[in-house]
């Protein structure tokens, strides 16, 4: 497998050459298989849990009812399923039910509820049987506390208690925490050292990578470096919980990319490579939304190495995105808003609203956070104009949020 510094010199190095690199020396597919047939190429196990997965796995925000999408992917090798209680209003939970049906062994299914601090045993009770109804399953193989940003959740003795019962019960096998917020690594750390999750679901791209920013786009960035995930999760991997990336797309402004794409490698890809090739987690799990997207993700599977065009392609966005791509993890403008708003939480709900166009989804993470599409109505934004000092533009995209999420 190699490096990330390896990765980057060999993208450097052959530019955005439409031609392979020598596949045995990057990390292909093996030779001999056709490239053309979109299929899962590589499974993984899931650290302690034993659960096997493909490297590339469905993510179900967005589905709702297409059952038909869910027989695509799982003719094409894919058997994780992650989705949550609160995607498209609990439609992704119920289509899964009903694409499912009779195929329930085949697949590792995932969830997840906001266990807030002062969550209590019997609500979390009363969430899961939610879901399972829903899901239309006696058991969640893992049932995930849902975008946790709040040490305090990380702690709760009412979870814990559920999550035995309720694994005693055979409802849940595994338990696990997504997060992707400012304090995601310290409430990964507090999980990891108590051995609290079996499984973590975590934001991680390319946009986290110092040297990715240095080389190609010339500057420095500081929060891009996160310097403590990638320990976070080598410290994960070494005691046996599973690792799996979202958010590796970066916002997933797929389209703005498609004049840019040649033969052989997509933005999507790259992107999906250059997690694959890191080795910090087993897998990764992507929204999909239409039977030519799961083609086109399936095609980074079984890569565990970089196509001559990564690097070309990934910088190309990253110049594009730099003032609209708030980097996860980072809660550096936070004290700028006089209003108290969780800025970072706000642009989140402005990507999901606008690059994944997805304003249901959008609305739902705001409900999640407590917080308004209408936050910054009636401010100047002067307050937080130069807050960020990574070049994002925050009052102009927060006040495009009521338009996006209303309009
Ligand atoms: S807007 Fe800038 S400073 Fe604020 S959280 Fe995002 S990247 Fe960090
Ligand atoms: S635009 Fe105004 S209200 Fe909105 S985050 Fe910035 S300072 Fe706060």
């Amino acid at each position: 497998m190699i490096d990330r510094r390896e990765f980057l010199r060999r993208g450097m190095a052959l530019g955005l050459a439409p031609a392979m690199l020598p596949l045995s020396a990057v990390g292909a597919p093996a030779l001999g298989e056709s490239v053309l047939e979109p299929k899962v190429r590589r499974r993984v196990t899931l650290g302690r849990t034993g659960l096997e997965m493909p490297d590339i796995a469905f993510g179900a925000s967005r589905l709702s009812g297409d059952v038909a999408l869910i027989h695509h992917a799982l003719d094409r090798g894919i058997t994780y399923f992650d989705t949550a209680e609160d995607y498209t209003d609990g439609a992704s939970e119920e289509t899964l039910g009903r694409a499912l049906a009779g195929r329930r062994s085949e697949v590792v299914l995932t969830s997840k509820t906001v266990a807030r601090a002062s969550a209590r045993r019997a609500d979390l009770f009363t969430a899961l049987e939610a879901s399972l109804r829903r899901l239309k399953t006696e058991m969640i193989d893992i049932y995930m506390n849902h975008a946790v940003n709040d040490v305090r959740r990380v702690h709760n003795e009412e979870w814990f208690e559920f999550a035995s019962r309720a694994k005693a019960q055979g409802k849940i096998r595994f338990t696990g925490m997504s997060g992707h917020g400012g304090r995601l690594v310290e409430c990964l750390e507090e999980a990891i050292d108590a051995d609290l999750v079996d499984v973590v679901l975590v934001a991680h791209n390319f946009g986290q990578d110092p040297e990715f920013y240095e080389r190609f786009t010339g500057r420095f960035d500081f929060v891009a470096k996160q310097p403590d995930l990638p320990r976070v999760l080598r410290k994960a991997r070494a005691k046996g919980i599973g690792a799996i990336a979202m958010k590796t797309l970066r916002g997933a402004r797929l389209n703005d990319m498609r004049p840019y794409e040649g033969a052989g490698a997509t933005f999507a890809q790259a992107a999906f490579r250059w997690v694959l090739s890191g080795g910090l987690v087993d897998a990764l799990v992507v929204t999909m939304r239409s039977p030519e997207q799961i083609d086109e993700y399936l095609g980074a599977s079984g890569w565990t190495g970089s196509h001559a065009a990564d690097g070309g392609l990934l910088s190309r966005y990253a110049r594009r995105t730099q003032a609209s791509q708030c980097r996860y993890g980072c809660s550096d403008c936070v004290s700028a808003c006089p209003r108290g708003i969780a800025i970072p939480d706000l642009l989140r709900a402005r990507m999901y609203a606008e690059d994944y166009e997805a304003p249901a989804l959008a609305s739902a993470a705001l409900a999640s956070d407590g917080l308004s599409a209408n936050a910054c109505t009636g401010c100047d934004g002067s307050p937080c104009a130069d807050a960020c000092a990574h070049g994002v533009a925050i009052p102009e995209l927060t006040h495009r949020l009521p338009g996006l999420v209303h309009g």
